[in-house]
């Protein structure tokens, strides 16, 4: 072992001695890695390869004390800290040049009250992950559409996904939230306790401290629901879309309709709509009839299949590894100019990896109180995503120029909100506009949870 250099939370530089080192070694059950541990690389890797950053030391936490251990060992030194579930983060949050990593992804318990209908789980959970146990009592929550997503991060910033129309957000199914505190303590958020930092965590991001436990509220599905994505030829998108706009002017709050524009696995630019219903298979049937019926699709994969699989169906367009750049936003409508913006950007793809989802925010997602929870973005829209995926560095200019183009076409039309979780890390200045009027409340439970600003790597809320 040898003296590490490590950043401080002020940028400044630090070092770790040996005897540091070995106590931090004795205190945790997990493995710790540095510059100089083998298995370094693969520990430091997050899902968007543009995101290259050195961590001083990466701590794989197993569990409740490893966590209490790591903040206060980075309290001790004073250093930067990352906090990393599924290390899916589009900004790249979930590591640091310098800093430590706190990594949750192995702590991977579940245990489902099937009863009560409820289940306590861990943060390095993948929703597949999770998703394979609720389902095994024939439960599920709104979970993320692409199932190597880590349950953490996406529920802490709201959380939107198939059952969102009929469940609401993810964060709408917290009961409750055990976290480390700044000071190293174990506390329990919910409605009885600390009713604030309840709130603030159901859509405020990893900026209160280090989730070691949510509990959710689960619903019966399936076993069998209607999944599966249609797809017609890119040069039909525009009609494609105007018709995908009608018919989710207002849906029902079983049925998910979204869209995709992108490259086929046999390389032609393509528009897809991409539909679950969440009750009747027969009823469903019905609902999705007029869809079946538009137009002359190239391939229509939409039939009954277990939830499990639904869950897995976009999984190939995101793995871990390719370089990335995304621009996003809401939009309040899907108006006729905005349909010309996609059709010109999305027919002239420049990597066949590229792919623009759009997804409807409806139903149960949309009826919840603005001020409810700290996700205030409740009502009828369209969050697009203009995702931009390649594999070869000397392409980064060409890929995100071309991102930023898209973007800046369309962003004239978009509301001036963002879903927090789909901010670049070049966005700092549109992280207040995603909490929109529930900012200054989250500056206040910041200000009396974490003062000093110690969770600072994340979609950043200054104390107040
Ligand atoms: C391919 C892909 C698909 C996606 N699909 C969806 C979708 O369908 N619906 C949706 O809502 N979002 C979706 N997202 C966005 C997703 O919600 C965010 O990327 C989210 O941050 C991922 O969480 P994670 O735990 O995997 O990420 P990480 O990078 O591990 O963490 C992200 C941030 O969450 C916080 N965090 C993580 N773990 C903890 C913890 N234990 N305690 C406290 N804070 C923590 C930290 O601030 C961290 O920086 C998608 C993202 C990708 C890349």
């Amino acid at each position: 072992m040898t003296t590490i250099s490590a950043t401080r939370r002020d940028g400044s530089s630090a070092t770790v001695d040996d005897a540091a080192q070995d106590a931090l070694g004795s205190a945790v059950h997990g493995e710790v890695f540095t510059q100089n541990s083998d298995g370094y690389d693969a520990a430091r890797a997050v899902w968007n390869g543009m995101i290259d950053k050195r961590p001083s030391i990466i701590i794989k936490c197993q569990g409740v004390s490893d966590v209490v251990n790591a903040v206060k060992f980075a309290r001790e030194h004073d250093l930067l800290i990352a906090i990393r579930g599924g290390a899916h983060n589009v900004a790249g949050h979930g590591t640091t040049d310098g800093g430590i990593v706190i990594d949750t992804s192995g702590m991977k318990g579940v245990r489902v009250d099937p009863a009560a209908k409820t289940a306590h789980a861990q943060p390095g959970l993948t929703w597949a992950e999770f998703d394979d146990e609720t389902l095994a009592y024939g439960l599920a929550t709104t979970g993320g559409t692409v199932s190597n997503t880590g349950i953490a991060g996406l529920t802490l910033g709201g959380g939107l996904g198939w059952l969102m129309g009929k469940h609401g957000l993810t964060c709408d199914n917290v009961i409750s939230v055990d976290l480390v505190t700044p000071n190293g303590e174990l506390i329990t958020a919910s409605a009885n306790e600390h009713p604030d930092l309840y709130w603030a965590l159901r859509g405020g991001g990893g900026n209160f401290g280090v989730v070691t436990s949510f509990q959710f509220q689960l619903h019966e599905v399936g076993p069998q629901v209607i999944g599966g994505m249609i797809i017609h030829p890119m040069a039909n998108a525009r009609d494609l879309m105007r018709f995908y706009r009608d018919m989710t002017a207002d849906p029902p709050d079983e049925l998910e309709l979204y869209m995709a524009l992108m490259t086929s696995p046999d390389g032609d630019p393509v528009a897809a709509i991409m539909t679950g219903y969440n009750g009747d298979p027969a009823a469903g049937e019905k609902v999705i009839k007029p869809i079946r019926e538009f137009g002359s699709p190239l391939a229509d994969m939409i039939q009954p299949m277990p939830y499990g699989a639904r869950q897995h169906m976009l999984d190939d367009f995101a793995p871990h590894g390719p370089r990335r750049y995304w621009k996003s936003g809401f939009l309040p409508e899907l108006s006729d100019d905005v349909i010309d913006v996609f059709v010109k950007h999305a027919s002239n793809l420049i990597s066949p990896m590229t792919g623009i989802p759009i997804f409807n925010m409806h139903g149960a997602a949309t009826r919840v109180d603005p001020g409810a929870t700290a996700f205030g973005h409740r009502k009828h829209q369209w969050d697009i995503d203009i995702v931009s995926q390649w594999l070869d560095p000397a392409d980064d200019e060409r890929q995100t120029e071309w991102t930023r183009r898209f973007w800046s076409d369309l962003e004239p039309f978009a509301g001036d909100t963002i879903y927090v979780n789909h901010i670049s890390g070049d966005e700092p200045s549109r992280i207040e506009t995603a909490f929109g009027s529930n900012y200054a409340r989250l500056r206040e439970v910041k200000g009396k949870y974490d003062p000093e600003n110690v969770f600072k790597l994340n979609h950043n809320i200054p104390p107040a």
